[in-house]
């Protein structure tokens, strides 16, 4: 069985987030970036499975800058037998990593792709679901919990309110929930042995896909600043404010 993990590199959660002066954009200059965890999460679970005896290789894959093989080098560390980058410097979105994507799935043809379900800088929750639409492929989102059963997988999604059993025929594709698995850290044998291992260099043009965005980035805003609190006398003052300043309560 083969699994192909798709990872994104972004911004690292823990970075503070600064817009840039013009408001043009997030500014990523000299700033830390890191695996999308969702990602990181993929990456584990498709590990897993081949320490499970389950999967025999695991293939990563990353659209975008030269920068984005520090990812693939880290799920190599992490576990992964090889990893293709698909190199490019537009700003890809959802549908242009998902075409990029489709197209290694039909030249790889993985019995499972394992997504994050959101990468945090976009935020869009996309990819996975326009991966499964283009290559007709089931899929199973906000996974939980898998197990493959012969030629299924069963896949435990959380949804509002509970958690649903879904039976997927592979091949599939999946999307990954935060309590699916903890991702394990590289040790450092690891991070040296996944230099040696094979990284692929792909263009969009080589494949025949655009990964270009369709969309105009026209502004970023950064969150209000808080205002500093005030210690309030009495719970009649409180409930002053609350109803004459505030206006939250009537
Ligand atoms: P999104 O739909 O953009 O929120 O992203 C969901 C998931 O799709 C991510 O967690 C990745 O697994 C995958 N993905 C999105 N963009 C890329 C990319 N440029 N390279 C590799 N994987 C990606």
């Amino acid at each position: 069985m083969k699994v192909l993990v798709a990872v994104k590199r972004v911004i690292d959660y823990n970075v503070k987030i600064r817009v840039k002066p013009d408001h043009s954009d997030v500014d990523l200059s000299n700033v830390k970036m890191a695996m999308n965890p969702f990602c990181e999460i993929a990456v584990e679970e498709a590990v897993r499975l081949k320490e499970a005896g389950t999967a025999s290789e695991v293939v990563a894959v990353s659209i975008g800058p030269k920068a984005a093989q520090e990812q693939l080098r880290s799920a190599l560390a992490l576990g992964a037998d090889r990893a293709i980058h698909v190199q490019t410097d537009e700003r890809v979105e959802s549908l242009g990593a998902a075409r990029a994507l489709a197209k290694v799935v039909e030249e790889e043809q993985p019995d499972l792709m394992i997504l994050g379900k959101q990468a945090i800088d976009s935020d869009n929750n996309q990819t996975g679901q326009m991966l499964a639409a283009l290559t007709g492929r089931p899929q199973g989102t906000f996974a939980s919990a898998i197990k493959v059963e012969g030629d299924s997988l069963e896949v435990i999604r959380e949804i509002d309110g509970g958690l649903q059993t879904v039976s997927l025929k592979l091949p599939a594709i999946v999307t990954t929930d935060l309590r699916l698995n903890e991702p394990r850290y590289a040790k450092l044998p690891d991070i040296m042995k996944a230099k040696k291992k094979p990284l692929e260099t792909r263009t969009p043009e080589e494949l025949g896909v655009e990964v270009a965005s369709r969309l105009k980035l026209v502004s970023v805003e950064p969150p209000a600043e808080r205002q500093g609190g005030v210690t309030v006398g009495s719970v009649d003052e409180l409930v002053d404010k609350l109803k004459n300043e505030a206006k939250v309560i009537t």
